[in-house]
């Protein structure tokens, strides 16, 4: 799932962007989803999901024809593109208002590279010109690792040789992570000889214990 951001002064057309490039993209087949970032709070006063909330609910959750969750924190971009991944299989994340973020980013406010300066009123040449941008110059999420094997010394260097547009996109997480860390939340990137260090040691104590043998199943181990 890459992911692209929409940045820029208030009223300077970011929403008006994201429904374009999202109706392009879905137009032509892509799964999307897109991101919010606020500074205010999402809660609906009043509503049955709100008193939950307010009793002390940690994760709130509503379904119906739409399913919501509400959660009482702030999640980075990461580990909400994360989270996302896993619940569904999507082509691209579009983000309105996270100024700090390494990804590919459209300012509808600062002239400068890979920038939108005129988006009100839209042409439909525009936004044909701009998806193409978003399509080459826009990545996913990466393992953070440095570990050469896009052929950059760095993930530094590769993400910003992808924002020039002179690079290919890569399967930077093709291997699946064996073993995932979360730190309050946030993901740390392990490189595959803790991973493996980690998985071998986790498996060799629960071997000792007089418990079902593991084979390749999965361990979940929380520590609070
Ligand atoms: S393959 Fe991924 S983790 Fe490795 S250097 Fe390239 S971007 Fe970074």
């Amino acid at each position: 799932m890459k992911i692209i951001g929409v940045t820029g002064t208030k009223d300077t057309g970011k929403t008006t962007l994201v429904e374009k490039i999202v109706e392009k993209l879905t137009g032509e087949g892509y799964r999307v989803a897109t991101l919010k970032h606020t500074h205010t709070g999402f809660d609906f006063p009043g509503k049955d999901t709100d008193k939950h909330r307010r009793a002390g609910a940690e994760i709130v959750a509503g379904s119906g024809r739409e399913t919501f969750f509400l959660l009482e924190r702030e999640m980075d971009l990461e580990e909400i593109a994360g989270t996302l991944e896993i619940l569904d299989d999507l082509d691209f994340l579009i983000v309105e208002g996270f100024k700090e973020m390494e990804y590919a980013s459209i300012s509808t406010s600062t002239p400068g590279e890979f920038t939108v300066k005129v988006v009100d009123p839209f042409s439909l040449e525009d936004v044909d010109e701009l998806i193409d941008l978003i399509k080459k110059r826009s990545y996913g999420l990466l393992q953070n690792l440095n570990c050469k094997k896009c052929g950059f010394s760095s993930c530094r260097e590769f993400r910003e040789a992808k924002i020039r547009g002179e690079a290919d996109d890569i399967d930077c997480r093709s291997q699946p992570e064996r073993v995932l860390l979360r730190i309050d939340g946030k993901p740390v990137p392990l490189n595959p000889f803790v991973q493996e260090f980690i998985s071998k040691t986790v498996r060799g104590m629960i071997d000792a214990l007089e418990t079902e043998s593991l084979k390749n199943g999965r361990v979940d181990l929380i520590i609070k």
